[in-house]
């Protein structure tokens, strides 16, 4: 690694890295990204559809990713930090610090159960973008992600909500585990909140296995019992 790289020798010799996705139009507003997989989840969603990544250990080095990403200036403008959950990484900030100093642009996708996190990227101003799932209203996070830390998400939301940075919230929904009463929590959630940004809700489609082994839900969301002020955008 080179001297002007803020990854300790310890940090250098992890490999917290599932794969890398070499190119992508799709996943970062407005950019031409690379996507890191970082290995691992603190999270069970039932759709889940990354399972070999969140059950991963990890495989690839930080500096594996980082040469990578420097046969890629000029061609990308981005690099999203994706899993798994990327903030789940201790060393997230020095590995975005020398991802930032190859000249890219940083998204970070997140359950937002590590707001520590998220502040200490923000604070250094390393991120560009964020995308935040929404899992469920209070009442049914645990059933959603068998994860209790909804207070550290709700502390992550606030935290992108007060920020500069452009971020979305977004939830996936299979009619079977969320129904229209729980996006109007949430939509009510946002708009108590002020926040201004498009909430976008995207239908689980089961193409390949989950980690609850679930299957295509009966009905979908019917759209006219959403209640919201908040824009939303389905996907
Ligand atoms: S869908 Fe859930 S379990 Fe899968 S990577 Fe995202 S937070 Fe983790």
């Amino acid at each position: 690694m080179s001297a002007n790289s803020s990854l300790n020798r310890d940090l250098e010799q992890t490999t917290p890295i599932y794969d890398i996705t070499p190119f992508s139009a799709l996943d970062f507003p407005d950019h031409l990204s690379a996507i890191i997989w970082f290995a691992g989840c603190n999270m069970r969603c039932d759709y889940c559809y990354n399972s070999d990544i969140v059950f991963s250990k990890g495989q690839k080095s930080l500096t594996y990713v980082l040469n990578f990403l420097k046969t890629r200036r000029g061609m990308l403008e981005g690099v999203v930090l994706s899993g798994g959950e990327a903030t789940q990484f201790d060393g997230l900030v020095e590995f975005a610090q020398d991802i930032s100093a190859l000249g890219f642009k940083i998204k970070l996708d997140t359950n937002g159960t590590n707001p520590d996190m998220i502040k200490a990227l923000l604070d250094k101003g390393l991120l560009d973008y964020c995308a935040l799932d929404y899992k469920a209203p209070k009442e049914k996070f645990y059933e959603i992600t068998k994860n209790r830390n909804f207070d550290a998400f709700e502390k992550s939301l606030s935290l992108l909500i007060e920020s500069e940075i452009e971020f979305e919230v977004r939830t996936t929904v299979h009619r079977g585990l969320l129904d229209e009463s729980d996006i109007n929590l949430i939509t009510k959630d946002l708009e108590a909140k002020s926040y201004k940004g498009i909430y976008y809700i995207q239908n689980f489609v089961e193409d390949v296995k989950t980690i609850g082994g679930i299957s295509n839900p009966e009905q979908s969301l019917e759209r006219s019992k959403i209640e919201s002020s908040v824009e939303i955008s389905y996907r």
